[in-house]
């Protein structure tokens, strides 16, 4: 474009009009002010006239208006022409339209900043906030917390149902997250299933505080406990959330640590709940790592052993179920618990699995030698992870072959969310067990989702009803309600009924009432070493067989 010394246009070209959307005839006479977007402040344009005045010459990026009224950034070079005698004679300005390369750029900033798959921010666009979230407690002495939010069991469904799904899923947490909080927080993916809330300016009140995270962290915890309908059928799912409380002292990379800490506390103490991060478990969290590294020289060092818990019937030992014990050469004996989950999330569970399986069923064998103890049958754990295995069923097969042992009176204990991970592939791969003469119990029965539909459906031998609900059968009426339904349900479908966790006579008086088929807890016998099993419940059953 070419204008006069008074700015007047006299002649632009074909890109002009490619570009603007005007041509030749519509712009000559005019100045470019019919070209201005009314994005600029007057200071913009007074500027770009004192640089031309002074130098001559102006550039930079601008935005302006196309005939057609669309805004558009340009990147404008502008240019005075002297005459010989020294004055400007004209103006000549070029530009580019720059509306791609402003989209990449925003693309790329998209790309640097946000996380592709669910559009929140991700890592480095958190890490900025965080610092400058702590930067304003410092000057403001608001506090503030930081939720870290961790998906329970989604590796199992990306392992069994797939990426896509996953993904889909993901997609549908970060919709539900954002839902939870004001639009002043950030939620942002940390990756994989990990999610981070940054709650900022709540007050200087701890107290206050700590009462209004707990109610946004239930809310999070409630939007993602339940069903996700995703293409493949409807999946359930459940968070873990571990809240880390800052104020203007915290560095970010410490109050990321805590919460992430406070987050393996709440994966710990059960899944689908939260905690605050609490400094005196933080000693024990920060042996994870090496917790793990030990894990793995476990099974090849031989430090894994099984205790039986007797399992009754009125006064007969019907069996036991097979808990692993782990004895750590400087920490003792290890619960299962504690190294079950760490177990699970590095797949160490698989060859641990099998190992705890083939001495289940050495243990059939040498019982099945001796009169007295042939009948007895002995349930088994067996985790998600496990059950998934391609060859889980044909791995059974060779335990029992390699071992001579009856089908029958091995008992896979299985946990309803395992179940629902994938009903009909569960069903099938029961189905193929059960062929084999194997037996299942629903184990924990009472605190998944469970319909009576997937018990129907279910090849199940035994419901096992959750100790929490025996724990206070007695006092609690809910709880009572509960287990007597669960019994009468169990009656109906011609399912046999064990309680865990049965402590005291009331208990049993109750569940004998209800007519509950068998028991397992305290008061029948703690989980202890085979040895001690024999003696302590087998002794009755040897001394009958010498009488008899
Ligand atoms: P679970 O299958 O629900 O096992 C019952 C747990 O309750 C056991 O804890 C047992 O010691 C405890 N218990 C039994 N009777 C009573 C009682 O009267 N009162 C109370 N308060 N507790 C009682 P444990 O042995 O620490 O096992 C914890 C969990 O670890 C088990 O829960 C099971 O889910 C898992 N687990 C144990 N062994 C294995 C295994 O070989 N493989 C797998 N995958 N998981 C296992
Ligand atoms: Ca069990
Ligand atoms: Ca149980």
């Amino acid at each position: 474009m070419i204008t006069d010394e008074r700015h007047r246009i006299l002649r632009v070209n074909n890109a002009f009009t490619r570009v603007t959307g005007y041509n030749s005839e519509e712009v000559v006479g005019q100045t470019p002010a019919v070209l201005q977007s009314g994005k600029h402040q007057e200071a913009f344009y007074l500027d770009m006239a004192k640089s031309l005045k002074d130098h001559n010459y102006w550039q930079g990026e601008i935005w302006n208006k196309r005939k057609s009224g669309e805004l558009y950034p340009q990147y404008l070079t502008i240019t005075a022409v002297q005459s010989e005698a020294g004055g400007i004679t004209n103006y000549v300005g070029a530009f580019t339209d720059i509306t791609q390369r402003k989209k990449d750029e925003a693309d790329i900033h998209k790309l640097a900043f946000y996380d592709a798959l669910t559009g929140l921010p991700n890592r480095r666009s958190l890490q900025e906030r965080l610092d400058s979230a702590l930067h304003s407690a410092r000057i403001t002495k608001q506090l503030g917390a930081v939720l870290f939010i961790d998906l329970d069991n989604f590796k199992n469904l990306n392992d069994t149902k797939g990426h896509d799904l996953g993904d889909q899923l993901l997609v549908e947490v970060a919709k539900r997250l954002s839902r939870c909080v004001r639009n002043a927080d950030m939620v942002a993916r940390l990756g994989g299933d990990e999610f981070i809330i940054i709650l900022e300016n709540l007050g200087v009140d701890e107290t206050a505080l700590i009462s209004q995270v707990k109610q946004i962290v239930s809310k999070v915890i409630s939007s993602l406990h339940g069903e996700f309908v995703l293409e493949g059928g409807v999946h359930h799912s459940s968070c873990s959330v571990g809240v880390a409380l800052f104020n203007a002292d915290d560095s970010t990379d410490e109050v990321m640590k805590r919460s992430d800490m406070a987050m393996y506390q709440a994966k710990e103490s059960g899944k689908d709940t939260y905690k605050f991060f609490d400094p005196d478990a933080e000693k024990t969290l920060c042996t994870l790592t090496e917790l793990e590294a030990d894990l793995r020289k476990a099974l090849p060092q031989k430090q894994l052993t099984l205790y039986f818990q007797a399992q009754y019937h009125g006064n007969t030992l019907i069996g036991a179920e097979v808990l692993l014990r782990w004895v750590h050469p400087q920490r003792g004996v290890v619960s299962p618990a504690e190294f079950i989950p760490l177990a699970e999330s590095t797949g160490l569970i698989v060859p641990i699995g099998d190992w705890v399986l083939r001495r289940a069923c050495l243990q059939l064998q040498l019982w099945q030698d001796d009169v007295a103890t042939k009948h007895l049958s002995l349930a088994v754990n067996v985790s998600a992870r496990q059950f998934c295995q391609e060859n889980f069923v044909e791995e059974m097969q060779s335990c029992i072959d390699m071992y001579g042992v009856d089908p029958n009176l091995l008992k896979l204990e299985l946990t309803e969310s395992l179940v629902l991970i994938d009903i009909e592939d569960t069903i099938e791969k029961m189905q193929r067990l059960r062929d084999l003469g194997i037996r299942f119990a629903l184990d924990d029965f009472g605190t998944g989702y469970s319909s009576l539909l997937h018990l129907k459906r279910l090849p199940l031998d035994q419901i096992k009803i959750d100790h929490s609900f025996i724990r206070d059968i007695a006092t609690d009426p809910d709880d009572a309600e509960i287990v007597q339904t669960i019994i009468a349900m169990g009656q109906n479908l011609r399912l046999n009924v064990i309680a865990e966790g049965v402590e005291y006579e009331e208990q049993v008086d109750f569940l004998n009432q209800r007519k509950c088929d068998s028991f397992q807890g305290y008061l029948f016998g703690r989980p202890e070493p085979i040895e001690q099993f024999a003696e302590n419940h087998c002794t009755y059953i040897l001394n009958q067989k010498s009488i008899a």
